[in-house]
């Protein structure tokens, strides 16, 4: 069987207008995880290039970021870690706020949840604005780990996210 490609992906994916709020078309990835080759092929997508080298975890964003870091982490045999909204996870944390279009939102990591140095493969499944994925990139890189590359099933391109990352690596494997 062929391999399944970017575009196989973009197939899948659902677009639906006005969710959550007007104005916003989301992408609506559950064709993809619902479907055993199109789900494998997303994670190899995102992690396989990391096969040879050395990464000492993958972290994942609340929430829909969890699904592809969870099984990324099985693929490159590291442990998992997320990074969840703010009053989630039971033990002692730091903390990370930014900007929403509206509002501000809050992340947060266990404090002890990677080794200093660990290198990190951190993933979500998109990047928009980037105010998310940069406040969790600041998390990975406040415990003293080092983030390898910041991954996305899907990137908008056209609202800038990338511009926020700090120069971080960036891997996406859709584009719009
Ligand atoms: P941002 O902080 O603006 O980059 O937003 C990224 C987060 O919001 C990700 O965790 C996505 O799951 C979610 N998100 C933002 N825009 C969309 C969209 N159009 N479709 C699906 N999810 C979205």
């Amino acid at each position: 069987m062929n391999p399944v490609t970017a575009a196989d992906l973009e197939a899948a994916i659902r677009n639906v207008p006005d969710f959550p709020k007007p104005g916003i078309q989301f992408k609506d990835i559950t064709p993809v995880l619902g479907d055993a080759a199109l789900f494998a092929g997303s994670i190899d997508l995102l992690a396989s290039h990391h096969a040879n080298s050395r990464i000492d975890a993958v972290v994942g964003i609340d929430a829909r970021g969890f699904i592809f870091a969870a099984a990324a982490a099985l693929k490159l045999n590291t442990g998992f870690v997320p990074i969840r909204k703010k009053g989630k996870l039971p033990y002692k944390t730091i903390e990370e706020n930014f900007s929403l279009e509206y509002g501000e939102d809050t992340v947060a990591i266990h404090e002890d949840a990677l080794k200093p140095g660990a290198r990190v493969l951190l993933l979500d499944d998109l990047l928009a604005t980037g105010g998310t994925a940069a406040a969790a990139a600041k998390l990975v890189r406040n415990v003293g780990a080092e983030i390898v590359e910041i991954g996305f099933l899907i990137e908008l391109s056209f609202l800038n996210g990338r511009e926020k990352l700090d120069g971080h690596p960036i891997h996406s494997v859709i584009t719009y």
